[in-house]
């Protein structure tokens, strides 16, 4: 896989059971001429696995600034590299944001080799509307900033997804159940594509209390969903989802008559219709 100019590639690994890898990934595995790789005695197993012996070299959060110009170099005298984490999507809370930024900025071809991603098999068999979602990542590890962020999506429209360690899954399912109360829906999937793979869906006091009184519940890795609002509860007087939206964002931040005022400007629509949707959002948070 020599060119003029290398070509990087984004591959995604399993997350869990080894067969979760396209065909097109351990192509381009066995073919480029080096992987970087989170954790190269992690990825060993994989690439035991499947018989790949392309060279690997460690590419971390730790080392990111310092590999970044040796990886740029071998793109640059016409090499290949694949990027790949210790498990699913890279980027997707892995390192290689500024290596794909910069090998864009030097004009390098990038390629996705798209596959496994925790966010997405978890939201796909959750239960939860799919269509429309936000992913905040991993989660403050004070509760105080927890709620902070849930008060904020609180009565946003689409699925809201994090991702949560075992460490924190009950301090974290006390904050839920808090802030959205003991009926809303929620979804834990566990373990995904692993021997305990475990997703419960069900009221917030529901999955609360099966995380707290199953100490297997609380091991292993951890995505969590929260329900939005419901679309047609957002439907006030006429104004779009996306006026609400906008509304919304402006309440995070600003006063109540702020809000209003800049909404009227963004949005067009009626300043009497705006003000009464901002009192029910702000009751509502
Ligand atoms: N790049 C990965 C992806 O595409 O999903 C995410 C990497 S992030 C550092 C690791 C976190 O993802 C874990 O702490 C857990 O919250 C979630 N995760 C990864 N694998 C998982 C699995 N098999 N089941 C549930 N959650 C998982």
């Amino acid at each position: 896989m020599s060119n003029d100019k290398g070509t990087l590639y984004i591959v995604a690994t399993p997350i869990g059971n080894l067969a979760d890898i396209s065909l097109r990934a351990l192509d381009v595995l066995k073919r480029v001429n080096l992987i970087a790789a989170e954790d190269t005695r992690n990825s060993k197993v994989l690439m035991n696995h499947y018989s790949i012996q392309t060279p690997m070299l460690a590419y971390h959060e730790h080392n990111e600034q310092s590999k970044q110009a040796a990886l740029l170099k071998k793109l640059a005298s016409g090499e290949s590299v694949a990027l790949i984490s210790d498990a699913g999507t890279p980027l997707i809370n892995d390192p290689g944001y500024t290596l794909v930024e910069s090998a864009k900025q030097a004009g390098f071809e990038v390629v996705p080799i798209p596959g496994a991603c925790a966010l997405i098999a978890a939201l796909s068999a959750s239960g939860l509307a799919a269509d429309r979602f936000m992913f905040e990542g991993f989660l403050p590890r004070t509760s105080h900033a927890r709620t902070a962020i849930f008060e904020a999506y609180k009565s946003r429209q689409g699925t809201l997804i994090f991702y949560e360690s075992s460490h924190r899954i009950v301090k974290c399912m006390d904050d839920v159940l808090a802030i959205y109360g003991a009926d809303h829906k929620v979804s834990i999937a566990r373990e995904l594509t692993k021997t305990y793979e475990t997703i419960v869906t069900g009221t917030v006091l529901e999955t609360h209390q099966r995380v707290t009184a199953d100490k297997n519940m609380q091991r292993g890795e951890f995505v969590v969903l929260i329900e939005g609002v419901d679309k047609k509860q957002q439907k006030r007087d006429g104004l779009s989802d996306e006026d609400m939206e906008t509304l919304n964002i402006l309440l995070a931040e600003c006063s109540l008559k702020t809000a209003v005022k800049l909404a009227v400007q963004l949005t067009g629509q009626a300043k009497k219709a705006l003000y009464k949707a901002a009192l029910e959002l702000n009751s509502e948070r």
